[in-house]
């Protein structure tokens, strides 16, 4: 199914994320702005037409993408039907109409984005969406991903510059409409939906099956994920005995011996990518990277 985003807003921004998502394949795009009769003028002036937008690539190469939202509208309700991501891209002073018109609406694993959002919409939206907020993810955007402005009102864009770089708070929330029972770690990862017809690797034993512990989950997952997480706990001197207890319990599966007691000193560690493999052992040596 594809994934369905709002975008709140008339301006630049919106007009650009508009066309922009919606030329992608899997994307549709809803509008809403609330200003004024904005909506209305939109719908008229694109009529069956798509945005366009025109192109400056960093590189000093040229292009266009055209998109078209299914909707352009001033009706929350509407507009937020079926709705996986909401984009605020509108000035900041603006933000707090939308959140009321749209909050009652919000269903849980929405996320919600201010773009940009940077300083303050976390608050704001924690404070707007309420018990909400647990359920949904916030991402709170330092700018708009490009320089933009539009040429003719509902038509056409000019994308001038792209940011390299684009820092994001995010506040991931606790929703999850893949889990159906999240009662137990083994009710969550046996109704999760993401991981449908996925099963354990068995391998064939007497009387029966046994897990296959060599196969990646664990003979990845436990190497070059868990035991790298213990690794720089251990070099900011965090303690860890839950990781601890699960390490040991996955080394012994996989004939490999990286935690001794509670210290990252087995004599397999040098075969994993903890920091201390490479010579990292204290925060100073993490820090000196960079
Ligand atoms: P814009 O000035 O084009 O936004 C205008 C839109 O804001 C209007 O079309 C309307 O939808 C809404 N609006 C204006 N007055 C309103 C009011 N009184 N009540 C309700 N809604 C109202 O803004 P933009 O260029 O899309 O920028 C959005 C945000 O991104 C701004 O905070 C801006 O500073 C920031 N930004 C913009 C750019 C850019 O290149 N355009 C780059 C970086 C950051």
């Amino acid at each position: 199914t594809p994934t369905r985003i709002l975008v709140c807003g008339g301006g630049n921004g919106a007009h650009t994320l508009a066309a922009t998502a919606a030329a992608m394949t899997n994307v549709e795009v809803n509008v809403m702005t609330l200003y004024s009769d904005e909506a209305q003028r939109w719908r008229n002036i694109l009529g069956r037409d798509s945005i366009v937008v025109e192109v400056f690539y960093n590189d000093g190469s040229t292009g266009k993408l055209e998109g078209k939202p299914r909707m352009i509208t001033k009706d929350p309700a509407k507009s937020m039907e079926g709705v996986d991501a909401i984009f605020f891209v509108v000035p900041a002073f603006a933000h707090q109409q939308y959140f009321e018109a749209i909050t009652k609406y919000i269903k849980p694993n929405t996320i919600v984005i201010g773009m940009p959002g940077q300083a303050g919409f976390e608050f704001q939206a924690l404070k707007h969406l309420k018990d909400a907020a647990k359920l949904c993810g916030v991402i709170s955007l330092e700018s708009l991903p490009w320089a933009c402005r539009i040429l003719e009102f509902g038509r056409r864009v000019q994308v001038l510059g792209f940011k390299d770089v684009l820092g994001a708070s995010v506040i991931p929330g606790k929703g999850n409409e893949q889990i159906s029972d999240d009662s137990s770690l083994r009710s969550c990862m046996v109704t999760n939906s993401a991981y449908n017809g996925l099963l354990h690797p068995m391998k064939k034993v007497e009387g029966g099956y046994v897990p296959d512990f060599n196969f990646r989950y664990t003979a990845e997952d436990v190497p070059f994920g868990l035991v790298v997480m213990k690794g720089i706990a251990e070099c900011v001197g965090m303690k860890t005995p839950t990781l601890d207890e699960v390490i040991v319990w996955a080394q012994e599966k996989l004939g490999k011996e990286y935690v001794v007691g509670s210290r990252l000193k087995g004599k397999d560690v040098g075969e994993t990518r903890a920091p201390q493999a490479f010579g990292f052992t204290t925060i100073n040596d993490l820090c000196s990277v960079l």
